[in-house]
């Protein structure tokens, strides 16, 4: 019988192909009371459980950290592993075991639904969605306790004898799971459970498959070996299909695989408009290994690597030499190709526990966007942004290594911040060190008081690169983290389109270059708007490269700048939209 459900699309495509179903630990487990004598050994299996899955996750995070892999993916089985040490899990169990004399199972999800209880009443929706992560990993717990597979299992005989692709289909999935895909084929997955914004969610966009989540009943509809199409687009799961829409999906399915490999074609081409303006498609990076899917697309360059994650899901900082060894990597990776490289941006959605909350340990930051953030934190912590900025200088004489200094409001941040560079220059002078003498200092433009008075930061600066995410965020006052005000996030304001073609206006004056690295930059239907605005260098994920290289090339700069002058003079959000579909 043929039916569809519909859910959450979270990552686009099409799949097409057999139902494989993932077994899921029920939370419902019986109480059982243990003898006095027996209790020890309830405490022992309970222990082995953990280690077990402490092993299992540890081996998962060397398979994350391969090269290909996308770098999320070991990020949030790091995440796993720090909820699995939290003594509210790991140890909090045990005392129930032994006080109130019952098995290790029930124990578990006893302390789960406590500390999950909390996270139901978080406005977040992100955070919200962290209650997630903890139940993956009692239901891993629980999984070894009851001696259930973690693996996700073989591929049926039907499946291998059709070499077609196979459809998880699970209750949930931890991004651990998402780690056996390589190894089986995987078309798509879809899940009963998620948000757009689970770690899974990310996960499978990273790895460009087709998923929809939020399914609710996928799991015992579904039967394995069952015929599905995922439309990743629409957020639609069709089961056994009827002949005519299989073959519907079928045709849109190699329509869009012929997309995917003409746009593969245009890696060799060169990045140029059609009346030869050149144009600099870089990459942004989070980690150094994500250096390797620059290459997959010839970046031009790296244009952002935000060195925050670096800081991020660990106990202590890392050294100077640890990062510098990152940034080296990076710097010998692009062979001379420009290395863009932020000073920290710590702060607001993006925290560290090894650094320490400014005023306190237990400070509640007011507004966390406006507050001690990314520069302003850095000035500071003198001693951590000099461990930085020595660092950066080390790894300078191993390729072009260029300082990108984020969230800049003031001229005084750009003097402490260039005073201190000259102090870390002077150390390592003295010291006897290489570095690159002449290694440029560019900023941020992301506060629109910068974009408005942006003469003092061209005449301090070798390179300005727009921040369009947060200088919609401050133009607009739309917290982009916030889901209750995400449909007033808007780039084509005219007031942020102003902020924005200002700042490339003046850079062009002042002849010192002007990139975008937000998200914007990486936006295809806005190519040819920042184009005719005079945007020249380009830096996004490196999945959207191709896309966006697609439009450059099919692009007329110079028409495009008289067409953008005339869309730049409107107010009325509807007359912009109209000039837009004509660009
Ligand atoms: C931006 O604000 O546009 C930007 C690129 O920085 P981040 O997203 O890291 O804040
Ligand atoms: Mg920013």
């Amino acid at each position: 019988m043929t039916f569809s459900l519909h859910g959450q699309a979270v990552s686009q495509g099409i799949a097409i192909g057999r139902a494989h179903l993932v077994s899921h630990t029920t939370l419902e487990v019986a109480h059982q009371t243990i003898r006095e004598r027996d209790v020890p050994m309830e405490v022992a299996r309970f222990d082995l459980a953990l280690s077990t899955v402490q092993a299992e996750l540890a081996s998962l995070h060397e398979e994350a950290s391969a090269a290909g892999a996308p770098a999320e993916l070991a990020v949030f089985v790091d995440i796993h592993a720090m909820i699995l040490a939290d003594p509210l899990l790991s140890e909090a169990p045990r005392q129930l075991i032994e006080e109130r004399r019952c098995n290790a199972e029930w124990a578990l999800v006893q302390q789960m639904e406590q500390l999950v209880g909390h996270f139901d009443e978080i406005d977040d929706a992100y955070l919200r969605e962290r209650r997630q992560d903890i139940v993956q990993v009692v239901e891993r717990v629980l999984k070894v306790l009851t001696g259930q597979p973690r693996k996700l299992g073989r591929r049926s005989k039907a499946a291998d004898k059709e070499d077609c692709d196979l459809i998880i289909v699970a209750h949930d999935l931890s991004p651990a799971d998402t780690i056996q895909f390589k190894n089986l084929k995987i078309g798509g997955f879809v899940t009963d459970l998620g948000g757009s914004t689970s770690h899974t969610a990310i996960v499978a966009r990273s790895l460009a498959i087709p998923a929809v989540v939020g399914l609710h009943h996928a799991r015992p509809l579904v039967r394995d070996n069952d015929l599905l199409i995922i439309d990743g687009s629409r957020g639609v799961l069709i089961v056994e299909p009827d002949p005519r829409v299989l073959e519907e999906y079928r045709l849109r399915k190699s329509e869009l695989e012929l997309e995917r490999s003409k746009l593969k074609r245009l890696k060799t081409a060169k990045a140029a408009t059609l009346d030869g303006e050149d144009v600099a498609l870089q990459a942004n990076i989070e980690l150094p290994q994500d250096v390797s899917q620059a290459k997959e697309v010839d970046a031009a360059g790296i244009g952002l690597f935000r060195t925050e994650y670096l800081f991020m899901n660990r106990d202590e900082l890392p050294t100077e030499d640890e990062q510098f060894e990152a940034y080296r990597s990076v710097a010998k990776g692009m062979a001379g190709k420009p290395v863009t490289i932020r000073t920290l941006d710590i702060g607001a959605d993006k925290q560290a526990r090894a650094l320490k909350n400014l005023g306190g340990a237990e400070r509640q930051e007011p507004n966390p966007a406006l507050g001690l953030r990314a520069i302003r934190y850095c000035l500071a912590e003198p001693q951590l942004f000099m461990t930085q900025l020595r660092a950066l200088l080390r790894a300078s004489q191993f390729g072009y290594v260029r300082i990108l200094v984020p969230m800049l409001t003031h001229v005084a941040e750009i003097e402490q911040t260039l005073g201190l560079l000259e102090m870390a220059k002077a150390q390592l002078r003295e010291e006897r060190v290489k570095f690159d003498e002449g290694v440029e200092v560019g900023g941020m433009i992301e506060i629109p008081a910068a974009a408005l008075v942006v003469g003092p930061f061209l005449k301090r600066l070798r390179f300005l690169s727009i921040g369009t995410n947060d200088l919609i965020q401050y133009t607009l006052a739309i917290d982009r983290t916030d889901e209750a005000v995400s449909h007033l996030f808007d780039p084509l304001h005219p007031a942020v389109l102003r902020l924005i073609a200002g700042t490339i206006q003046a850079g062009a004056r002042a002849e010192v270059p002007v990139a975008i690295c937000g998200e914007m930059a990486g936006d295809p239907k806005l190519t040819h708007l920042l184009l005719g605005m005079g945007l020249r260098q380009f830096s996004m994920h490196p999945t959207q490269i191709l896309e966006v290289k697609q439009q450059v090339v099919m692009a007329d700069a110079e028409q495009l700048g008289s067409k953008v002058a005339r869309l730049l003079r409107q107010d009325e959000p509807e007359r912009i939209r109209e000039l837009m579909e004509r660009l």
